[in-house]
């Protein structure tokens, strides 16, 4: 085939940058696969008129197309702050209150959550991202908590604190994330983005919450707190129990110090293509284009390495939602996932994902060494669920998957998967070869030169239903 498809996919967080149907048209065409709507910022009315731009724009170009809904999760801010600026020093001993109605300049700090609850005397709490670090040395009332100032800095209304120490117990979705699941449930989502999971035990509540609601989302855990990746068992534990991670590396870096993101990046696309699960890289892959019209070479390093890894995602965050260059970012992205597919391989995996045991996985592992091994133009995964599709792209093939499901909630789940394309047809044995022919005739896939065929290695579930037929056809 003489098209070259892109095999590391883009989500794309969509905020003020992209505030029309074209701007959201415009990054679809150049190669978003996915969008991301970040509900610590903006309101239901904007989001409903996003979602309608996105599948509009997916439908023109008869490709499905993600849509996540990320939740705040339990992102503990200051209240409003007098002229909106305070200056701190070392040594200074902070209150933060609950129950502080406006802040009148001194100390005494309004806060949006009660965390003389939650806290211990000597946890530390960061404030506005880590510029001002702190620690906890006495708990004053049943609202109020005292912090001591360890650097000099600024704070100013709505900051976020970060408590990599404090245990939740559990309790990581506050009211708004609840009332955002709910009004998610109603609409046209395909995933659901925890924030600030601590273990799997907060994944299976997730669930039970989605399940009240008759949601059929997908969950990705965030992953982002210390207690999250505090031992590989707890790390492996959340990977298994959930459909998709996300390494968020912004707050992992406050939460865990910055040196630990590399490491812990590398450990969770492993862990994901041993699970078959969805893996996505966020936070600063672009960072400079919010200015910028051209990434730093760094930046470039950092997406390429992301690719090698294996990861089926690279997210962009302020780059698309409130940046200057959202589409000349798209498009520098796709133009280094492309060259570093096409002159490198994908990093093997110590364990590959056949040694889970599973009969489906070794059918895919099958199915992709065949296509490879016979040089086919692609492989064809028909399913229902998704499940062949996933467990095929957890092998990594160095070739397109075309997949053909009924339901187009998983056609678009599949959009993020590693090189899956995924298109909604009626249920029938030949539904994938239909397509193939299909795709051929309108030109998107196309006969290598010399070839009058194309060589399709079809995988699919029949009669028990799990992977378990390969079939080799030309088209
Ligand atoms: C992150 O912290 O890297 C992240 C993706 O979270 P958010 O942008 O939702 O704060």
């Amino acid at each position: 085939m003489s098209r070259v498809f892109k095999r590391t996919k883009i989500l794309a967080t969509i905020g003020p940058a992209v505030s029309s149907p074209e701007q959201i048209r415009d990054l679809i065409m150049a190669g978003v696969n996915g969008c991301r709507l970040n509900f610590s910022h903006g309101d239901n009315e904007t989001r409903d008129k996003h979602i309608a731009w996105i599948r509009k724009a997916a439908e023109e170009k008869g490709r499905s197309v993600t849509i996540v809904q990320d939740l705040q999760g339990p992102k503990i801010r200051l209240g409003i702050i007098k002229d909106n600026y305070l200056e701190v020093k070392k040594g200074d001993i902070l209150t933060l209150d609950y129950a502080l109605k406006e802040h009148a300049g001194d100390l005494i700090l309004p806060l949006q959550y009660n965390l003389a609850e939650k806290v211990r005397v000597g946890e530390p709490i960061y404030i506005f991202d880590g510029k001002v670090r702190t620690h906890v040395v006495e708990i004053p009332s049943e609202t109020a908590i005292k912090l001591e100032v360890e650097n000099d800095g600024v704070v100013m209304s709505n900051k976020g604190l970060n408590l990599p120490e404090t245990d939740f117990g559990g309790d990581i979705l506050p009211p708004k994330d609840l009332a955002d699941i709910e009004w998610g449930a109603t609409r046209d989502f395909d995933y659901l983005a925890v924030s600030f999971v601590q273990t799997a035990d907060d994944i299976r509540k997730v669930r039970e919450v989605l399940k009240k609601y008759n949601s059929p989302l997908k969950v990705i855990a965030k992953i982002e707190t210390r207690k999250a990746i505090s031992t590989d068992e707890n790390l492996e534990e959340i990977v298994e129990e959930v459909d998709g991670i996300m390494v968020a590396r912004g707050d992992m870096a406050v939460e865990a110090g910055a040196e630990v993101v590399p490491i812990v990046q590398r450990k969770l696309v492993t862990l994901c293509r041993k699970y078959a699960k969805l893996c996505i890289v966020a936070t600063q892959t672009m960072a400079s284009m919010v200015d910028n019209p051209e990434p730093t070479r760094a930046e470039v390093s950092d997406v390429a390495n992301a690719v090698i890894q294996g990861a089926d995602v690279v997210m962009l965050s302020d780059e698309t939602a409130m940046g200057k260059y959202p589409l000349e970012t798209v498009k520098a992205m796709k133009k280094v996932i492309l060259y570093t597919q096409n002159n490198s391989t994908i990093l093997p995996l110590e364990q590959d994902p056949s040694s889970n045991d599973q009969d489906y996985d070794a059918i895919a592992a099958a199915a992709v060494k065949l296509a490879e091994g016979l040089d086919a133009d692609l492989i064809m995964c028909q399913t229902t669920t998704g499940a062949t599709a996933r467990v095929v792209a957890a092998q990594r093939p160095n070739l397109p998957i075309i997949t053909v499901t009924p339901d187009a909630r998983v056609a678009n789940q599949l959009a993020l998967r590693y090189a899956n394309s995924a298109f909604v047809r009626p249920e029938s044995p030949e539904a994938g070869l239909k397509l193939v022919e299909e795709l051929k005739e309108s030109g998107y896939l196309q006969l290598r030169e010399g070839n009058d065929k194309l060589k399709v290695v079809v995988v699919s579930g029949e009669g028990q239903g799990a992977t378990n037929t390969i079939k080799l056809r030309y088209v």
